[in-house]
């Protein structure tokens, strides 16, 4: 199976391939979160890393210009799959909620 979801926040770049079905890495930033590829996805420990220092700041695009109007980081991390998930905590640390 190719992965073109992001292991640390569930952005899919549509035709990137982040891993192949080898379990090689495509070296893919993500405009999102800004993760790499075989860089700061490779294990769970660095994946858990990312994302909480992303939620930490608030969720900054690494590329802007391609940041939907209307995003939501809860939606997007149900996309994020299922052995890159943070166990129940990523929802209750969301920036996502009422203010
Ligand atoms: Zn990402």
């Amino acid at each position: 199976v190719i992965e073109s979801h992001c292991r640390v926040c569930g952005y899919d770049d549509v035709g990137e391939e982040r891993w192949t079905a080898r379990h090689v890495a495509g070296y893919v930033i993500c405009p999102c979160c800004g993760a790499e590829s075989g860089v700061e996805d490779i294990d769970l420990r660095l994946v858990r890393r990312h994302r909480a220092a992303r939620v930490a700041t608030n969720c900054p695009w690494f590329d802007p210009d391609l940041r939907p109007d209307i995003w939501d980081f809860d939606l997007q991390a149900e996309r994020i799959p299922e052995a890159w998930r943070q166990n129940g905590a990523a929802a209750a640390s969301s920036p996502s909620g009422p203010p």
